[in-house]
């Protein structure tokens, strides 16, 4: 049933880089220089909703999308898109029907839209939709644009505070785990509730989630917090950071806590200087001079 492929591949580049005219000739090819002239045939038809099909079930959408003229020629040249469909092998070939009295999706039983589209308003409008029958499905947990999880958690008393069923995750389960509160601030000691507190990634990775990661802190706290992770970030991007002690910090930051300008600072390893001795060695008359006391 699918014409074994030979007039159009399934290949979208090829199939975006030719556009086709309403009347189904070539119009233009912006790439590819073939003259090979391509013509809406059945089988042309048929292979190209097949490429645009997806779990069996072609929608309309999808076709167009695939192709925006596919959706208009099968209409033409099989009486209704839904019997194009249905030529293609995309919606069951054993209870094909040219006419639909009832929706074909399993269970469901309703009137069909009108009789050439094979589903009722419901399933009609979630195919226009999504390119499926079935529901929408949405994602138990997802990574929301901040970088913070979000979970799907109608059930969960931190969701019902407010009204949307999801909440982020670190405070799921800093509340799984530490239950109602209330707190107190893990920088400050200032007590917090779940009303005003935020939960903090100790170690800046806002997907890790884990228990021991996850700490209270008040809104000014969180503030400052985020402040020090944005120089956390920016050290790890620019690659000027020097770890020493287990204390990651970038030169400037180093030369401004031993007291020297942060060229100075830089001259000491050359000058022979060990890293221990460099960064601990604050501002002295033996040292190297500073920016503006030598070189100038
Ligand atoms: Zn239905
Ligand atoms: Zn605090």
């Amino acid at each position: 049933m699918n014409g074994s492929g030979t007039q159009a591949t399934g290949n979208p580049s090829a199939i975006n880089a030719i556009r086709y005219s309403p009347v189904g000739t070539m119009a233009a090819s912006e790439t590819s220089a073939s003259p090979n002239k391509a013509r809406w045939t059945s089988e042309r038809v048929l292979s190209l909703l097949q490429a645009a099909s997806q779990h069996g079930i072609c929608s309309y959408q999808a076709a167009y999308q695939h192709h925006s003229s596919l959706p208009t020629v099968a209409r033409r040249l099989f009486g209704s898109f839904a019997a194009a469909c249905h030529a293609a092998g995309l919606i069951g070939a054993s209870d094909a029907r040219p006419q639909y009295v009832l929706c074909t999706v399993p269970d469901c039983g309703l009137p069909t839209r009108s009789s050439g589209i094979p589903f009722c308003e419901k399933h009609y409008m979630r195919v226009r939709r999504h390119g499926r029958t079935g529901k929408h499905q949405v994602p138990e947990i997802y990574v929301h644009s901040s970088g913070y999880l979000l979970a799907y958690a109608p059930q969960h008393p931190l969701s019902q505070r407010h009204s949307t069923n999801r909440e982020y995750q670190h405070r799921i389960v800093y509340y799984d785990h530490h239950g109602e509160g209330p707190f107190r601030c893990h920088w400050c000691g200032k007590p917090v509730s779940w009303n005003d507190m935020h939960v903090d990634h100790v170690n800046g990775i806002k997907d890790d989630n884990q228990i021991a990661n996850l700490v209270a802190a008040c809104p000014k706290c969180n503030t400052w917090r985020d402040q020090e992770k944005n120089l956390l970030a920016l050290r790890a991007k620019t690659g000027r950071h020097i770890t020493f002690n287990g204390e990651c910090r970038c030169v400037s930051e180093w030369a401004r806590l031993i007291g020297i300008t942060p060229s100075a600072l830089r001259e000491r390893p050359i000058n022979g200087w060990t890293v221990e001795r460099a960064l601990t060695t604050p501002r002295s008359k033996t040292g190297p001079q500073s920016d503006r006391a030598g070189h100038r």
